[in-house]
């Protein structure tokens, strides 16, 4: 199986070497050159089969020079660190509405469900190709990339990881995550200034010819971990088999994603590709609604205001994956694409006709929900059905309810524990002013829920990185 880019103008490569590449070399992003197809026999055994089985059986088709006992190994390594037997648990609402809950990993974020196993391919990756140098991966990051990113690559192999988070501009709970972070190849700065400069700092190292020889010499290379890599896509296609799977009755299973980069709701779009029981999808943004936007009038156009918001992790103006999503909805027009995209560098937008909109209409529903609507569903579904939502899946929640009936059973992916956001969480509530481990004290006695420990124990774990730099010396850091 080859990979080919979302653009044209790149040679094919294979698995590994689209995980190690990251992006294409014409700036596209790499899809399998055809889509697995899931058997009916397959299917039907899906229906009882248990997690990492299941992860075995959607990926290794993809990975073709993985050995079953390779890929079995990184993807029992990958989930030994979750909370539940299986890395995700369901939680139904109503007769139609299950959550599937995602953030059962060791940072209280979905990303753990792609960033505990990806770090675990890379090295196989690299030995595969015959790649011997060590992988440093910079990571900028305004909240819940950064560390679910240090806890997939901490301690392993023939890696290190320097994450940038901005000096004062991430919650005190996700600071800590952070500056407490264990691990031997790890490493964490503040950077004064915004999130935007923290990430034009690491454009910048990765840019840099004259650092990169200087690794080189030292036998090192540069990676990034971000949502647009293949290797951190192909583990999320296994939650929507698994869940499609498990919780059809004959028919296909609806799910509403909270939206950011557009990763891991396109995952589920491979996942019905593939022949998945998955019905529509529901892409919910809160108010950056490039999306909605997008699939209301068929422009994208990322020249607005830019607001943040309670839902910190899908704050986004530019959804990466969308471009997959493109290549798709074109029949595989690299041509078109690429133009769009270069339209989106220079201009800020393009425009998709009328009979590509229409049919990806037919997959996608879509909808918003502003800070107002987001606390409204907190309370609401806390008042309906006493279960506590974050403020990422309080998005969907609001953007389901406003949608009409469907009376299709429907699975609201739930993205990150209300734990970790649970100063906003609370706020929805009461109008108090609390520290973040008081608010998670709160709220578990309101919830009847625990706080997952590795967010409770934060107090007491001792900060090991305490250095705030300057982003004119991100490079110095590197050594
Ligand atoms: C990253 C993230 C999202 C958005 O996911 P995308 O794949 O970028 O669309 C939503 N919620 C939470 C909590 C996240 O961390």
């Amino acid at each position: 199986m080859k990979y080919i880019s979302t653009r044209g103008s790149a040679a094919p490569v294979s698995a590994e070497r689209a995980i190690l590449s990251g992006i294409a070399p014409d700036g596209g992003l790499y899809l399998p050159e055809t889509l697995p197809q899931l058997s009916e026999e397959t299917l039907a055994q899906l229906r009882t089969m248990p997690y990492r089985e299941t992860a075995l059986r959607v990926m290794q088709p993809f990975l073709p020079s993985f050995t079953a006992e390779e890929l079995t190994a990184c993807i029992n390594d990958a989930y030994l660190r979750f909370d539940t037997k299986e890395p995700l648990r369901f939680q139904a609402l109503d007769e139609k509405l299950t959550v599937m809950e995602l953030w059962h990993g060791p940072t209280a974020a979905f990303k753990d469900m792609a960033l505990q196993l990806f770090p675990r391919l890379l090295p196989l990756c690299k030995k595969k190709c015959g790649n011997r140098d060590e992988t440093w991966i910079l990571t900028a990051t305004s909240g819940d990339t950064g560390k679910a990113a240090l806890e997939g690559f901490r301690d392993v192999p023939g890696t290190r990881i320097f994450v940038f988070y901005p000096f004062g501009g991430v919650s005190k709970i996700q600071e800590l995550q952070m500056t407490t972070q264990q691990g031997s190849n790890v490493a964490v700065y503040a950077v004064r200034g915004n999130f935007d400069d923290a990430q034009t700092g690491v454009k910048r190292l990765f840019a840099d010819e004259r650092l990169k020889k200087s690794l080189k010499v030292r036998g090192i290379e540069l990676s990034s971990a971000n949502s647009i890599n293949w290797g951190r896509l192909l583990p999320q296609i296994v939650y929507y088999v698994y869940a499609s799977a498990h919780l059809s009755e004959g028919e296909p299973v609806d799910f509403v994603v909270p939206t950011g980069n557009f990763g891991n709701i396109l995952a589920a779009y491979l996942a019905k590709r593939m022949g998945a029981p998955v019905g529509r999808l529901i892409c919910a943004s809160n108010e950056n609604r490039v999306l909605t936007d997008f699939f209301e009038t068929g422009v994208y156009d990322r020249n607005r205001a830019f607001y943040k918001t309670y839902s910190p992790s899908m704050d986004i103006l530019i959804s990466s994956n969308l471009e997959r999503l493109l290549y798709y909805a074109t029949d595989g027009d690299t041509a078109q694409v690429a133009a769009w995209m270069r339209e989106l560098q220079t201009t800020g937008s393009y425009r998709v006709p009328v009979t590509i909109m229409s049919q990806l209409r037919a997959v996608f529903g879509f909808g918003s929900a502003d800070d107002e609507d987001t606390q409204k569903a907190i309370r609401l579904c806390k008042r309906k059905s006493g279960y506590l939502l974050d403020p990422h899946t309080a998005v969907g929640y609001s953007v389901y309810r406003a949608l009409p009936e469907s009376g299709h059973k429907t699975a609201l992916v739930s993205t990150a524990s209300p734990f970790k956001f649970a100063q906003d969480v609370l706020r929805a509530f009461m109008d108090a002013n609390t520290d973040g481990f008081t608010a998670q004290d709160l709220l578990s006695m309101q919830s009847g829920r625990p706080v997952p420990q590795s967010l409770s124990r934060l107090k007491d774990m001792p900060v090991r990185f305490r250095d705030v730099i300057a982003p004119k010396d991100m490079e110095k850091v590197l050594g």
